[in-house]
Formats: C-alpha cells, sequence, structure tokens
C-alpha cells in the first residue's frame, strides 16, 4: 500500500489529528515530522479525550509503531509531561510504540525562556508565539547550537557541548535581554528530570524505517499546523518556524526517499486561526462570538479563544496547491447547522481590485474580504453517516468547495469522535 500525509490546508488547528486517529488504522508507522508542542491535535476515541501536543496520533493503535522524526522540536520536559497524561488514561506508552529519532534535535531548556524574552520586547508588534521556545530552536537548529537527541548515549560528549553552547547563549541572555544566565547545575537537573527518562525511547529510527519500507510496511506522515504557517511559503513572519507542508515529510521523518504517494489535506468548514498575524476573512461581534462558541474555537494547548470567519476559498486554494493535496478531508461541517445563510470569502480586494491569488505577505493585511451567501441546512448533520442522506444545501457547500479548490473532498466529518464522518470518495 500507499504513504500519506496528513496535513492542514490553512491555519492548523482543521482537525488533522481526528483524520490521523482515523485513517492509522490502515498505516504500521506514524511519524511526527516537524513542530513541537506548541500546537494541540484534539483526538476523541473508545478511549478517552486526549489533547496531543508532540506525540503522534497515532499512539491510541496498538500494533502502530510512532516515531518523533528529526524535524521535530525535541522537548524532552514537555513530552515527558504529556507522556504522562496519556498513560494516565490508560494508554500504553512503551520503546515499542514510540522511537525518538536519535537525530532530532533537543529544545533546551533556555528557548522557552528566549521566546518570552523576545516576546516581551516586541511589545505591540509581537508575533503571537505560543512561548514553548520554538522559535529559538529552530534558530539554533540551524545555527548548530543545540544538541541532538542521541547524544544521550554519550554523557560526556553531550555535557562538554552542552556547556560551550551555554557559554555562548549565556551572552545573549544577560547582555541583550537583561536576564540571568544558565548554570552547568540547572542543566544537570535537566539531564536528570527529563533527558534520562526520555533516553530509553531515543534509538536509530533511520535504520529501522529503511527496514519498514523494504518490509512494505505502510507509513503516515503527520503535519502539525497548516500551510499558511509554513516557513517558507506561510503568512511571514507569522509562521510557525517549521516547514509544514508535505514535501517535508519525507526529511523530517527521517527517510528522504520515501514517496509520499497520497495527500490528505484537512480543511475546516470555516475559518480559524490563533495568535496575531492578517486573516483576511475575519468576523467580529456576536455572528463571530456565536461561531466561536457553536465550533468551541478555543486552542488546545494555549485555550486561547481563536479568531473566526467563513471558509477562505482564497487562501484554501493556495494552501491545497502548496501542500500538493490529492484529497481532502472537510472537518465540522456539522457546526455550521445553524445558520440560515453561510457566509463564503470567494475572492480578495486588493488595491481597488479584485483578485482570487493569494497576495505576498506584506501586502496581506491591506486585502479585504469580498463574501457571498450560500443557503444553510438547518438541521443537525451530527448523525449523518452517508452523503446521500447529507440534506441537499450541505451537499451543495461541499461540491462547491470541491470545485473551488480544484481538490476532491473524499471525507466530511460531522463530529470529533472517530466514527462521525461521511466518506464521499472521489
Ligand atoms: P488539529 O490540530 O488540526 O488536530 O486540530 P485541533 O485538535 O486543534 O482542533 C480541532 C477540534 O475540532 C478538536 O477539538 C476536535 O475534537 C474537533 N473536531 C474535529 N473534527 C470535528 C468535526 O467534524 N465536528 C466537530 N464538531 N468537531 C470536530
Amino acid at each position: 500500500m500507499a504513504n500519506c500525509a496528513i496535513v492542514g490546508i490553512n491555519w492548523g488547528d482543521e482537525g488533522k489529528g481526528r483524520m490521523v486517529d482515523l485513517l492509522t488504522e490502515r498505516y504500521d508507522i506514524v511519524i511526527r515530522f516537524q513542530g513541537g508542542g506548541n500546537a494541540g491535535h484534539t483526538v476523541v476515541n473508545d478511549k478517552g479525550k486526549f489533547a496531543l501536543h508532540l506525540l503522534p496520533s497515532g499512539i491510541f493503535r496498538e500494533n502502530v509503531v510512532n516515531i518523533l522524526g528529526n524535524g521535530v522540536a525535541l522537548d524532552p520536559e514537555n513530552l515527558l509531561s504529556e507522556m504522562k497524561a496519556v498513560t494516565d488514561q490508560g494508554v500504553p506508552i512503551t520503546p515499542e510504540n514510540l522511537k525518538i529519532s536519535d537525530h532530532a534535535s533537543l529544545l533546551l531548556p533556555w528557548h522557552r525562556d528566549l521566546d518570552e524574552l523576545e516576546e516581551q520586547r516586541l511589545a505591540d508588534k509581537q508575533y503571537g508565539s505560543t512561548k514553548q521556545g520554538i522559535a529559538p530552536f529552530y534558530s539554533d537548529k540551524y545555527q548548530k547550537k543545540t544538541g541532538l537527541a542521541g547524544e544521550l548515549f554519550y554523557p560526556e560528549i553531550l555535557r562538554e557541548h552542552l556547556k560551550d553552547i551555554m557559554e555562548w547563549k549565556n551572552l545573549t541572555l544577560t547582555r541583550v535581554y537583561g536576564a540571568e544566565p544558565y548554570t552547568m547545575e540547572m542543566l544537570e537537573a535537566w539531564l536528570e528530570n527529563a533527558c534520562e527518562k526520555i533516553r530509553p525511547f531515543v534509538c536509530d529510527t533511520h535504520t529501522f524505517l529503511k527496514q519498514a519500507l523494504k518490509d512494505g510496511k505502510n507509513i503516515l506522515f503527520e503535519a502539525q499546523l497548516g500551510s499558511l504557517r509554513d516557513l517558507d511559503f506561510g503568512i511571514i513572519p507569522y509562521t510557525t518556524s517549521s516547514n509544514t507542508i508535505a514535501a517535508y515529510a519525507p526529511i523530517g521523518a527521517g527517510i528522504p526517499s520515501a514517496r509520499v504517494d497520497d495527500i490528505v489535506g484537512v480543511v475546516k468548514a470555516y475559518s480559524t486561526c490563533v495568535g496575531e498575524g492578517p486573516f483576511v476573512a475575519e468576523m467580529f461581534g456576536k455572528e463571530a462570538d456565536e461561531l466561536r462558541e457553536k465550533g468551541f474555537e478555543y486552542g488546545a494547548k494555549t485555550g486561547r479563544a481563536r479568531r473566526v470567519g467563513p471558509l477562505d476559498i482564497v487562501a484554501t486554494r493556495y494552501g491545497v496547491e502548496v501542500q500538493g493535496a490529492t484529497e481532502i478531508a472537510l472537518t465540522k461541517l456539522d457546526v455550521l447547522s445553524y445558520l440560515d445563510k453561510i457566509p463564503v470569502c470567494t475572492r480578495y480586494k486588493l488595491n481597488g481590485e479584485e483578485t482570487d491569488i493569494f497576495p505576498f505577505p506584506s501586502v496581506l493585511d491591506r486585502a479585504e474580504p469580498v463574501i457571498e451567501y450560500f443557503d444553510g441546512w438547518k438541521c443537525d448533520v451530527s448523525g449523518v453517516r452517508k452523503w446521500e442522506d447529507l440534506p441537499e444545501a450541505a451537499r451543495n457547500y461541499v461540491l462547491y468547495i470541491e470545485k473551488q479548490i480544484n481538490c476532491p473532498i473524499t471525507y466530511v466529518s460531522v463530529g470529533p469522535e472517530r466514527d462521525s464522518y461521511i466518506y464521499k470518495g472521489k
């Protein structure tokens, strides 16, 4: 069978975790290939309700091997607390079902501090960071100023390495930000309390995956966030600091030669966006509050109220294109059931002209949405499991989106639970 990537088409929070949880049934291995614990996937299944941040969403399936690839921001402290929360809910995590790439770089204790300090310095020009240290981590990774998970097997080399990086980093902490310096005692505590505990999970995942490919195993690549948060193709600088697109999956997963045969793009039936930055189709006031409440749009990691708006065709079409999506899972259609008329942002108005091309990031905040309205269906669709049982207005809405974004919508999700979906097919 084929390899597959599940990716976000928009700003994140599209419901990727829910789709990975559903589709892992068909895969042997699930790999998180980028990002850190700065966002969250909410998964609801027969084992309970879970907020995952770094753990791959295949962790709930017996016989699925979950991997944290070399592309992730490996935060040992956060990972440990997430593992504890999941095992406390009765889901086993062992070195058999969770493997951490020895080439994953370590998010070091000062990365979180630097994230916070820089957002403070930016004051009213903040990037809207979740302050999990992701941007400082990736900057340091590219400067080769962090350690690899595999160094945990070579304590002396690791300590020497950390000491050198700490001395360099203390210059920034103290001289640029006026903060307290780190000491080796602080790092020893971090090594003992967090790193030692994740060490049993660290291994040579590259060799493991090479063999898995030879054996014909099926791999699912799981992304965090969405196209518009991609470091190269997103709404710079309001992006994350890694590549969220499927093209990066084989690299960040640790098997650069693997083919990604299917790319399932996840799109929400309306738009949401967490944090700062241009959000052309944003709704405000009562209309926005109602949609936020109906969709329960609060961040899984931060609890922050998400900004909401109608589906944005311009941004979604662009997102589909940069992901190279081969099919789409449309989620949260059930949330729109209360609306008489469904608003959709069909084009943008920029410099006095209408356009359907996603603008260059620097001028995105000048774009205005062109809104059109579609008939609502005004009935509960959360129990519907067959395409032909959806009300005609709901089918028309789905078919309209499909046509506009040039990609078949194969799944329509009508609830957060594993089985609350309709397989529409191509
Ligand atoms: P992710 O990061 O892309 O996995 O998305 P999040 O987990 O942050 O946000 C998606 C939210 O929507 C979660 O709370 C899911 O449980 C929920 N969800 C996913 N699909 C559906 C759906 O079809 N209907 C409803 N009502 N909720 C859904």
